[in-house]
């Protein structure tokens, strides 16, 4: 069914057009008529499925034109960077609407926000602590907001939110539409769902737990001490446009940016130790391709949608299954094609078991060809320390021989 079926607004139909969007995705499919309808929906969707346009393009419709009352859509969001993506997106939609369209987050000045705010935006994106900030100084009220959107529900409360969350519901009319995304619904959420929520409609999109089929990805075995050098030739004979690197800490992750910055890669940060004005200068510099490497750690990655991100490398297993699929969702996204590498050391061994329960899939352990290793262990079947736990495996994708040996396609630009 294409878009103009959906029952969307004429101009907001002008803006999916003009984002080249030609058929919506099955989420909005979905969200979309409910949403429109007037239904709360629980949405569970893979990222990089295209959610933001299934709860956005239907409020857009439904608040017309602007009014200067006060924000009539409310819509939090667990990170700085989220909040800020889900702005862009949405003033995309509405760019041919007089809609006002604002975001508040903390780490930086209130000035900008105080006079936007002041002018009256009908639609905020927001983060919640700098929110009720706003709320607490008076610069914003939420009596005026039809619609709530709650974003990354379960990362939200991982990061101890859920209190804030609550308050700045109350804080908005009883009668109103509210949307809730979250890739798992632990009983905290279920409680939040049913003390916000409306009889709300569940949307699963796909199995929660399956990667993208289009990202290819496999497993690196390597002695603790090969790390760095593994990551290295892997950075040097892969032919990527953009990559994402995954490291387990803040301080790893500096500690390996340094590395690859030695090495000559250009290469930025991102962890939430960083200040907002570093984020976002690493942000921005990798999505114009001023620096082909990020480095970041899982808080500050989760949820972001960048173009064209052609690899990404867990430089430590991810130590939650649903990690795993966060991060390697960086790449793939839309049904575009990705690479997502793993380097593992003997005893990340349970966390890889723990991914492949979670995903019920093997995931390829491949030998890196020409590579000097100095412990072959982790690739031989059956013997103590073998990583692969005796898995040969079989092999998808076409680009893995004999089961271990892989020759990454040419040298990067
Ligand atoms: P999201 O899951 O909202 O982060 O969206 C992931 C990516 O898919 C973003 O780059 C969107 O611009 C893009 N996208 C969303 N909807 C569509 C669509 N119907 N057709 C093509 N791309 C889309």
């Amino acid at each position: 069914m294409p878009f103009s079926k959906l029952g969307l607004s004429p101009v907001i139909l002008e803006g999916v057009k003009a984002m080249g969007y030609t058929d919506p995705t099955p989420i909005q499919l979905r969200a979309i008529p409910l949403v429109l309808a007037g239904t709360d929906v629980i949405g569970s969707a893979q990222t990089g499925t295209g959610k933001t346009a299934a709860f956005a393009l239907p409020i857009l419709s439904k608040l017309g034109k602007h009014q200067a009352a006060g924000p009539r859509a409310l819509i939090l969001e667990p990170t700085r960077e989220l909040a800020s993506q889900v702005e862009t997106a949405i003033r995309d939609y509405a760019r041919f609407t007089d809609l006002k369209v604002t975001v508040v987050y903390g780490g930086v000045g209130y000035g900008k926000q105080n006079d936007e705010l002041r002018a009256g935006a009908d639609v905020v994106a927001a983060t919640p602590g700098r929110l009720l900030d706003h709320l607490e100084q008076g610069t914003l009220k939420l009596d005026k907001v039809e619609f709530l959107v709650l974003d990354e529900a379960d990362r939200m409360l991982d990061m101890g939110f859920l209190p804030d969350v609550r308050r700045l519901v109350e804080k908005c009319p009883r009668a109103r539409h509210s949307a809730l995304f979250s890739a798992t619904i632990p009983p905290a959420i279920e409680t939040l769902i049913q003390w916000a929520m409306n009889k709300p409609e569940t949307i699963e999109i796909g199995a929660r737990r399956s990667p993208a089929e289009t990202i290819k990805h496999v497993i690196y075995p390597v002695s603790d001490s090969q790390k760095t050098d593994l990551l290295l030739e892997l950075l040097n004979r892969v032919n990527y446009n953009s990559v994402l690197v995954f490291c387990r800490t803040k301080h790893g992750a500096d500690r390996i940016a340094a590395l690859l910055k030695r090495n000559n890669h250009a290469v930025a940060v991102l962890h939430s130790n960083r200040t907002q004005k570093e984020r976002e200068q690493a942000l921005e510099g990798f999505r114009e391709g001023k620096y082909e490497v990020l480095v970041a750690t899982d808080i500050a990655a989760r949820g972001l949608d960048i173009a064209d991100v052609s690899h990404v490398v867990n430089y430590d297993v991810p130590q939650h299954p649903e990690d795993y699929i966060h991060r390697i969702g960086r790449t793939g996204r839309a049904e575009a094609t990705g690479d997502a590498f793993t380097i593992m050391i003997a005893e990340d061994a349970p966390h890889v078991f723990a991914i492949e329960r979670f995903i019920s899939q093997k995931i390829p352990r491949v030998k890196l060809e020409n590579f000097n290793y100095t412990y072959t262990a982790l690739f031989e079947e059956g013997k103590p320390g073998a990583a692969a736990g005796g898995f040969p495996g079989k092999v998808r994708g076409g680009r893995v021989h004999g089961g271990y040996h892989f020759a990454p396609g040419g040298r990067r630009r």
